[in-house]
């Protein structure tokens, strides 16, 4: 059909959106500067959470349209199978200067989604490679998001994303989401629930770690609804898996690039693990890109294991895009120039009061966070999701931020070049919406 005036708006099939609902009410977004987005009213909205957990940097970067640009002209698109281009191996290069020591390789792909499905499958592959090939379970994580490839929502638990689907992955098991009543309005990590980590040998007793490829979990749990690891869970979880000769996945799309302070969740609680999905504030947000950071153990079982191991039968027709890799660099200069990777730590604290000033509300169940990532739950009213949306609902339109609901969790992660003054006006703007519903 073609196209007059204003579009329909019956022809987008949106994502994790009901259009009918969407239709009635549309939120738009025009143009976006620095931390602001400009509605077509005219509005300047305050972006409260990097746009999906990507825009680190903050929108419009002339640095990185520049580098795009530049790239189009330049080299538009080249082959990465068989054939290359250098930036794909400076930027591989690049990335491995903040990634865990001994994490020296990277294999590129276009999403979050697409870097778990690799990492999941590189796993697989690793033991085959290794004549472990009976390694063929994973261990996911009740609450877990690791994106909507049929690998990622197999290991995935949050229950609505999977039961419209079939059957999924076989072989696969999901350990108890590591939250433990009672811990309400911890600033940070809880003091309590590392045993948690402890049912991954009962999974292990009950199928043997001899049938066991992986395990996946994000360090911070964020779109499942912003979820904190109680204090030496990952570390415990690395022990278990490390003693069984289990691969363990961190799955760091919205963790990587500076969210929690440092590059990587990893780095930051200096924890290694075998591999370690990543996309979003790798380019911005600005290009579709994605890249698995994978361990020289596992690198070195391809490249110097039998012959019919010397190959990944996988990949994309845009890994490693020149124009992805283009953004990746300039994005990367930006991170660096401006010290962003450091902002989680200067105002984490600042951000951690102002949030949890909104425990004054009887409708505020609980309130947690860590580094620069928030995430407030109400208690469930009448029909479940309804307050998240409603306050979702007014910050946009009457408050002029722009937050994130999933059900009756609100999560929000600010880009890294926020400043007080808009942490304040994120926080006035729920308070002011919390106060005008309930
Ligand atoms: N893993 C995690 C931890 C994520 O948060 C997300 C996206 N929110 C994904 C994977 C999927 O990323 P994408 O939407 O780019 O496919």
């Amino acid at each position: 059909m073609s196209m007059t005036s204003a579009p329909s708006m019956d022809s987008f099939w949106m994502p994790f959106t009901a259009n009918r609902q969407f239709k009635a009410n549309p939120r738009m977004f025009e143009s976006a500067e620095g931390m602001y987005y400009k509605t077509p009213d005219g509005r300047s909205v305050l972006d409260s959470t990097a746009g999906l957990w990507c825009v680190n940097a903050g929108h419009g970067r002339t640095q990185i349209s520049e580098a795009v640009s530049r790239q189009v002209q330049n080299l538009d698109f080249a082959p990465t199978f068989q054939l290359c281009h250098p930036m794909a191996f400076e930027l591989a290069e690049r990335l491995t200067k903040l990634s865990p020591e001994g994490m020296d390789h990277v294999f590129f792909c276009n999403s979050g989604s697409e870097s778990v499905d690799t990492a999941l499958k590189i796993a697989l592959a690793y033991h085959r490679a290794k004549g472990d090939s009976g390694r063929t379970r994973l261990i996911g994580r009740e609450k877990g998001y690791h994106g909507t490839g049929f690998g990622g929502i197999s290991v995935g638990g949050l229950v609505n994303n999977r039961r419209a689907f079939g059957s999924l992955l076989t072989g696969v098991d999901h350990l108890k989401h590591a939250w433990t009543p009672g811990t309400e309005f911890t600033k940070g990590q809880p003091e309590v629930g590392a045993n948690l980590a402890d049912e991954l040998e009962g999974i292990i007793a009950l199928h043997g770690a001899e049938t066991i490829a992986a395990v996946i979990v994000e360090p911070i749990a964020g779109s499942g609804g912003v979820w904190i690891p109680p204090k030496g869970y990952l570390q415990r979880l690395r022990d278990i898996t490390r003693k069984h000769g289990i691969l363990l996945i961190f799955d760091e799309v919205i963790t990587g690039f500076g969210r929690i302070g440092g590059a990587f969740a990893s780095t930051h609680f200096d924890i290694t693990p075998d591999l370690m999905t990543s996309a979003k504030g790798l380019t911005n947000g600005a290009i579709p890109m994605g890249a698995v950071f994978v361990s020289n153990d596992i690198h070195d079982a391809f490249m110097t294991g039998p012959e019919e191991a010397i190959e990944l039968f996988h990949g994309y027709t845009y890994s490693a895009h020149p124009v992805a890799c283009a953004a990746a660099l300039a994005t990367l200069d930006i991170y660096e120039r401006e010290n962003l990777f450091n902002k989680a730590y200067e105002l984490g604290e600042y951000w951690q009061e102002q949030l949890h000033s909104l425990k004054e509300f009887d409708v505020v169940k609980d309130i947690r966070n860590y580094g620069l990532v928030g995430g407030i739950e109400f208690h469930t009213g009448d029909k479940p999701g309804q307050r998240g949306y409603d306050v979702f609902e007014h910050c946009f339109w009457k408050g002029n931020v722009m937050v994130r609901y999933t059900m009756d969790i609100l999560a929000m992660s600010p880009p890294l070049i926020v400043e007080k003054e808009h942490i304040d006006e994120a926080i006035t703007a729920l308070r002011n919406g919390i106060k005008a519903l309930y």
